[in-house]
């Protein structure tokens, strides 16, 4: 009998962690797929696709034609669009769909976060008086804050932004996470930020920035989180593995 195929839809930590673990079990046809967007990504420890399908449509043509047996979708919880398409697909292609997401940070005594539904609105709660703010977010979501360019920005990214952003004070950090509180804490200070903006990702990875903001006072402005299908859902690889030994188990 061939080994069960899994395709993960990955672009996260917990999809490079969970094909490393069933990898290094070899009883199992592991694929990884990445969006594309990073120039140099990780190195994952099984075949990786990049590029996207083609909408729900052409992910449900890829699960056919290779015959998956299983989709993994372990893309970020801000990946909406991709998780909508996993969900028609899987349904449209009779395969089976887990989704591993990491549940969202719950505020804590100390926090001053303010929830906001994308960057225009975090362009308008940040206020008219110049601040200085720390950018945690993708490329596409920083370029709304040309339109605030009374404050000072720090914009940290895994690629170079480019075009930069038309302000005139503006300080770019290149770093991959994960990012620990101390590490973070003294970037704050360094910077003398006194508001972030960022996503509630969940998870330990970038969660430093958010207890450092917490033991620093400062203002932390997040992103709502966006509706995801209602699949079945695991939270953490460990789950995610019992999940797909439960449903790719040998006949
Ligand atoms: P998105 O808006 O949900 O998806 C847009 C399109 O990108 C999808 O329709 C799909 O193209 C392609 N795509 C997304 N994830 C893919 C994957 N794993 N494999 C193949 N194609 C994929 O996605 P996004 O928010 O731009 O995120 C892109 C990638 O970055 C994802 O892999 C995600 O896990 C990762 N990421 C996102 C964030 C974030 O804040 N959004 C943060 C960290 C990492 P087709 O329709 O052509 O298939």
């Amino acid at each position: 009998m061939r080994p069960k195929k899994i395709l993960i839809l990955g672009g996260t930590t917990e999809a490079r962690l969970l094909a490393e673990r069933l990898a290094l079990r070899g009883d199992l046809d592991v694929v990884l797929s990445l969006a594309g967007r990073t120039i140099n990504p990780v190195d994952h420890p099984v075949p990786v696709i990049s590029g996207g399908f083609g909408g729900s449509e052409g992910l449900a043509r890829h699960l056919t034609s290779e015959s998956i047996d299983l989709l993994v979708d372990a893309t970020h919880p801000y990946a909406a669009r991709m998780s909508a398409n996993a969900a028609e697909a899987s349904a449209v292609a009779s395969v089976p769909l887990v989704a591993l997401r990491r549940p969202a940070w719950k505020r804590v005594e100390g926090d001053r976060w303010t929830e906001i539904a994308g960057s225009e609105e975090a362009v308008a709660a940040l206020g008219d008086a110049p601040r200085r703010v720390f950018l945690a977010l993708g490329r596409q979501e920083i370029a709304a804050f040309e339109a605030a360019p009374q404050h000072a920005y720090v914009i940290r990214s895994v690629d170079p932004v480019e075009p930069p952003l038309g302000v005139p004070n503006a300080t770019y950090l290149l770093a991959r996470g994960p990012f620990a509180e101390a590490e973070e804490r003294a970037l704050l200070e360094a910077h003398s930020i006194n508001a972030i903006v960022a996503k509630n990702s969940g998870g330990n990875a970038t969660y430093g920035k958010i207890s450092a903001a917490r033991a620093l006072g400062i203002d932390v402005f997040l992103f709502a989180r966006p509706a995801l299908p209602a699949v079945p859902t695991v939270a953490t690889v460990d789950e995610a593995i019992a999940a797909i030994d439960h449903l790719v188990a040998p006949a």
